[in-house]
């Protein structure tokens, strides 16, 4: 497949409220949108790594200038056949996950278009049909957290995820443990703990958590193996899984009993699936996780939410929690309790809506083969 061109879209999208976890408050979402075109059609990736570099070393500003000026220029002009292929021509540069991801997803849309089919199809999925939860971050008061967390179970979603952080820990969960006894629980510590802090998680598994996600150092894998020893409860690594390589060194030494899989995080789809076939051949259990993306990454999400290995509920919304109204079109909806579906439309069948481009972008930038 000739790449002709790609498109970059630096974006601010507005929350209906602050998003609050161990690193911060986010009240808007800052993404970079990927058109990329081959001959009449066109693909769409969304990289959505946050305004600052909190969650990660990467950051929506950070993330625009490094694909227009080191990672787009290496694909454009250029035919490129597979994900694996992708990959290795964007390998020359290090790191940078968030900004490989955004290229990765638009070749993967634009792969299916042009084979016909939805992308979950072409990533090997049988059924379009996606299991999500329900996620939490921190509130203003504990009655609200228990109120909303009340909402959730009663629509019927299939798990709770809570954001845990100094300030909002032990005493939360008792409080939503005790007000909901039978319900799938978890909780997402963001990076925000060390292991001297282990003490606490000892404590914590009394709750019957289904795991600890990220407790400790956003890059570290070590400590999380010696953390994991000392507990009872799973430990999910969110942010240190930056690779298929950093997921076989986490499972070698024991650092983790599940993985949350999110393509931007991992470099893009073609590393996602990498990983969840890693998990399967492992048997550690997996699951999608987002970044409050555009309808145009959650598509991608969904497709990747297909595949088989893909058995705890994912990080996938409807619009309408987060967002007034979506960058990306159609919206995501809810289909049944706790339940999304991929589009039967060739590709994510997810574009941005151009009026919303234009009024939600910072930058934008365009990059086409330079002249011989
Ligand atoms: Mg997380």
């Amino acid at each position: 497949m000739h790449i002709d061109r790609i498109d970059l879209y630096h974006v601010s999208m507005p929350l209906i409220s602050p998003w609050r976890t161990a690193y911060g408050e986010d009240h808007v979402i800052e993404s970079v949108l990927v058109r990329m075109v081959s001959g009449e059609r066109v693909g769409w990736g969304e990289a959505s790594p946050l305004a600052a570099p909190t969650y990660s070393p990467e950051w929506a500003g950070g993330v625009f200038q490094v694909t227009r000026d080191w990672l787009a220029p290496r694909l454009v002009g250029r035919d490129v056949s597979s994900g694996a292929q992708l990959q290795q021509l964007l390998s020359l540069i290090k790191g940078n996950p968030f900004a490989k991801g955004g290229l990765d997803l638009a070749w993967w849309d634009l792969h299916a278009q042009q084979l016909g089919q939805p992308l979950y199809q072409v990533l090997g999925a049988t059924s379009p049909t996606v299991t999500v939860g329900a996620d939490f971050g921190v509130q203003d008061t504990l009655d609200e957290l228990l109120a909303r967390v009340g909402a959730a179970v009663t629509a019927g979603f299939a798990r709770v995820k809570l954001k845990f952080r100094p300030g909002w820990d032990l005493p939360m969960v008792r409080a939503v443990r005790q007000a909901f006894p039978n319900a799938v629980l978890h909780i997402d510590c963001n990076s925000g703990y060390r292991l001297e802090d282990a003490p606490l998680f000892q404590a914590l598994d009394e709750f019957g958590l289904a795991m600890y996600e990220q407790p400790l150092a956003n890059d570290d894998l070590l400590d999380h193996a010696a953390l994991q020893k000392q507990i009872r409860t799973p430990i999910c690594l969110d942010e240190s899984i930056t690779s298929v390589d950093k997921a076989r060194k986490a499972l070698a030494i024991g650092a983790c009993r599940v993985i949350n899989i999110k393509p931007g995080r991992v470099g893009g789809l073609t590393n996602a699936v990498a990983i969840h076939d890693l998990c399967r051949l492992n048997g550690i259990l997996c699951w999608v996780g987002g970044m409050l993306e555009s309808a145009v990454g959650v598509a991608h999400c969904i497709a990747l939410a297909t595949l088989p290995g893909f058995t705890y509920p994912a990080d996938i919304f409807p619009t309408r929690t987060y967002y007034v109204e979506d960058l990306g079109e159609p919206e995501i909806d809810l289909l049944g309790k706790s339940q999304v579906t991929a589009l039967d439309r060739p590709g994510i069948g997810t574009v941005p809506n151009p009026d919303r481009l234009g009024r939600l972008q910072k930058q934008h930038a365009v990059i086409v083969p330079s002249k011989p």
